[in-house]
């Protein structure tokens, strides 16, 4: 009838039983029954009143107030980025909304939703990036979890992102898209690649096709997003004449078996829970999906209509003799590569030959192993090596800025807590910043380029020893990095007890907040060999990963694994802005925790290792308050456990410190070891040396090499057990941290005797 927003809605009549009611509108009567009603968006004056805010004083009639606020909610558009895995979802928000998230060059890099906002001309458009798809039928929790999206949420307009080089594949998702039919616009993305392989696509013939409008676009560079977001705005508003609702054709057998469904659904249009159009819930629900299903259970009809799909679907399967899935997969292809065959020709056979050049060295059956072996060790050895300078900065920096302090405040406990404490403890592990930061800049690089999915690849049959997926490698590898969305990587992996193995097996592989414990100890017992002590530590964490991984595969899990599927999208080189934005993500959040947690628990240790205080005595400090505070009450307490071991209390106490985050092993022997008093140091240089002289000191190399292994496989921080319990449960969150300290005393205990009987 042609209403539009932002139009007065009077109520003339209620009907007795309040259905239907008398509306009008635009100068119409009209009677409209409650379910047709909800659709029209209605405010009250105290609701417009909100929206315009305090600013609009200008407004004194409710009409004006309403007229302006429905204006302005008219311009909230919600955006849904719906797409293949790796086509570019998250680089497209990002770009979009300025944001920072992961981005990674192999499928399943996101797997929550993300939202964020932008404001564009007078619009603000809030996007959620959500996890990549093949498909919308429900199998995987991918599928599921953007249905449910697409279902609850319902976005104003879903962007599907469409891979302009892949056409064929990524527009099975579109199929499914427009069988939902809901607004919709595509983002052609990686128009770049599609113009450099030499391929020739008028795009805009098949949008007006397909009746979707599709804009290339690339999105890390930003190309193309102008046009995107006015084709946005110009679909939510019905004004863009490319769009047009389509029906996907699947031939004269299925659609003849699913007219009287489809007609009987659309007579009873109202009784349809989310805005689809009937032809689909006849669809799904001929398919036997139960997503679909469960929106109609509430229809009086439901019965009935379940009974005619079941009887549709067993006359097509006859009629094609074809498994249904397969015969709707197949049509759907046979409509692609139909609207294709007009639209576009490829490219006289030049594939992307470097990308397959390269795989051919990488993936090599005798390099593929060395060169994988020789960049992992290369990535450690820079990181020690490399990082030294800029620590070595750092470190004047820190011991600056305590002689500073030292000399300018009054004697006391306060001052002893800022430096002892707060500058001391923080300070020395601010030093390993730089240290992350090249670890980290190594991954985001082997990560966004595309190596890592191949690293997945010639791993897989080694991951099949172990007993999991080849895709339970990358969250493996993501664990040098951080342990919590390693984790939460392992959502990817379809197979359920892959999954949990993997689970299970990630805070094996040592984060880069263990680092500055290895560099500590390592930089003061094994200086002249640190990058091979490092690289050899990392090797221990992946091999207990791969023992407890074979246990549990022996002893609590025996089913079999699914075959090995992952796509091996081409090489791309990561822009430096991505890799640097990637890494620097990683950075802030390490500055984060060390400006929270880190601050907190060197002023909490600080505090418990200086109380009690026997009478304070100036001449007179040093070890024995120390070893009568509290701290050392507690370290003399849980001493025995590392008796077998000869470590002292301090570094027992350091180690328990520990849990909330690794981290904190080092502040809190700094703060342990770096003890004011008669031998006070006077200069940085001086500090940092007295604090490792006093570590090497009080260990042998034996008990050193048991606390490096200790501290590498005891139970990861707080929150990977958190993440562990969200991902499974409790019990497994618990089990991991018991089963991880009991194996970390086993092997510093047998790693202790060995260095003893060696050394
Ligand atoms: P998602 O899985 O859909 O979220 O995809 P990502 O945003 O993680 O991107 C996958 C990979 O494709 C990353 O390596 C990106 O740097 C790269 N990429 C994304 N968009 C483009 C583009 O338009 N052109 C090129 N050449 N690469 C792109
Ligand atoms: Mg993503």
């Amino acid at each position: 009838m042609g209403f539009v927003r932002g139009q007065e809605v009077k109520v003339i009549l209620d009907a007795p039983l309040k259905d239907p009611i008398e509306y009008h509108i635009m100068g119409y009567d009209i009677s409209l029954r409650r379910k047709e009603a909800e659709m029209i968006v209605v405010m009250t004056r105290e609701e417009a009143e909100a929206i315009t805010g305090a600013e609009e004083t200008t407004l004194v009639d409710t009409h004006d107030i309403i007229e302006y606020a429905v204006g302005s909610k008219h311009k909230h558009i919600t955006v849904g980025l719906v797409g293949n895995p790796n086509s570019g979802k998250t680089s497209l928000f990002n770009t979009l909304c300025g944001r920072s998230e992961h981005v990674g060059n192999y499928s399943g890099v996101t797997v929550d939703a993300k939202r964020g906002k932008l404001k564009y001309h007078d619009y603000t458009i809030e996007i959620t990036d959500l996890p990549g798809t093949y498909a919308l039928s429900a199998y995987s929790p991918e599928e599921v979890y953007v249905r449910r999206h697409i279902v609850e949420n319902t976005p104003d307009v879903i962007v599907n992102t469409v891979v302009a080089s892949n056409l064929e594949r990524n527009l099975y998702l579109t199929t499914e898209l427009i069988d939902m039919s809901p607004k919709m616009v595509i983002a052609l993305n990686m128009y770049d690649e599609l113009e450099r392989g030499g391929a020739k696509f008028d795009h805009e013939a098949l949008s007006e096709m397909i009746g979707v409008p599709m804009i290339p676009v690339v999105a890390p560079s930003g190309m193309g997003i102008e046009q995107l977001l006015d084709s946005v705005i110009a679909v939510h508003e019905n004004s863009d004449s490319r769009v047009r609702h389509i029906h996907v054709g699947y031939g004269a057998v299925i659609e003849e078996h699913l007219e009287p469904l489809n007609s009987d659904m659309r007579l009873h249009r109202d009784e349809l829970t989310a805005h689809f159009p009937p032809r689909y819930y006849a669809l799904k629900l001929i398919e036997g999906d139960k997503e679909v299903s469960a929106l109609l259970k509430s229809s009086p009809h439901y019965e009935r209509w379940t009974k005619m799909a079941e009887r549709a679907r067993i006359s097509i399967e006859e009629a094609l003799d074809e498994d249904l899935e397969a015969a709707l997969a197949d049509r759907k292809y046979g409509f692609i590569s139909g609207a294709l065959k007009e639209t576009f020709v490829a490219a006289e056979h030049r594939r992307d030959t470097w990308s397959d050049k390269l795989d051919a060295i990488v993936t090599h059956r005798i390099w593929g192993f060395p060169i994988f072996f020789a960049l992992m060790w290369f990535m450690f050895y820079a990181t020690f090596s490399l990082g030294a300078y800029p620590q070595e900065w750092i470190d004047m920096g820190v011991g600056w800025l305590y002689d500073t302090v030292r000399g300018m405040m009054a004697e006391g406990p306060l001052r002893d807590m800022i430096t002892d404490g707060v500058i001391s403890g923080v300070g020395s592990v601010l030093v390993f910043l730089p240290n992350i930061m090249i670890l980290y800049l190594f991954i985001s690089f082997l990560e966004d380029s595309g190596y890592l999915a191949r690293a997945a690849f010639i791993m897989d049959k080694v991951m099949h020893r172990m007993g999991v997926h080849g895709k339970s490698f990358i969250p493996m590898v993501m664990g040098f990095g951080c342990n919590v969305p390693a984790v939460m990587a392992c959502r990817t992996i379809e197979c359920r007890t892959s999954r949990l193995i993997t689970i299970m097996v990630v805070p094996f592989m040592s984060c880069s907040a263990r680092l500055p414990i290895y560099m500590m100890i390592v930089g003061t017992f094994f200086a002249a060999h640190a990058g091979t002590v490092l690289f050899l530590l990392y090797l221990l964490g992946i091999a207990m990963a791969v023992i407890s991984a074979r246990l549990m595969r022996r002893f609590m899990f025996r089913e079999q694994e699914a075959p090995f599927v992952m796509e091996l999208s081409p090489y791309r080189m990561p822009t430096l802005m991505t890799t640097l934005r990637h890494m620097w993500s990683k950075c802030a959040q390490y500055l984060r925790k060390m400006g929270g947690l880190i601050l907190i628990a060197s002023i909490i240790v600080w505090l418990l290792s200086y109380y009690p205080r026997p009478k304070y005595d100036n001449n007179d400090t040093d070890a024995p308050t120390y070893e009568l505070s509290y701290m050392g009450y507690l370290g003399q307490l849980c001493n025995p456990v590392f008796e077998p071991m000869d470590m002292e209390w301090q570094a027992t106490v350091a180690l328990i410190s520990g849990i909330p985050a690794k981290e904190i092993v080092v502040s809190t022997m700094n703060v342990l070891y770096a003890q004011p008093g008669d031998d006070a140091p006077t200069t940085d240089d001086e500090l940092s040396h007295d604090v490792s002289a006093r570590i090497a000191g009080s260990m042998s190399t034996a008990t050193a090499v048991a606390f490096l292994i200790f501290a590498l496989l005891y139970l990861p921080c707080i929150a990977t057990i958190m993440a562990i319990a969200s991902e499974l449960n409790w019990r497994w969150a618990v089990g991991s941290a018991l089963y991880n300290t009991a194996i970390a005393w086993l092997m510093a205990w047998i790693a202790f005797h060995l260095t003893q009987w060696i050394v």
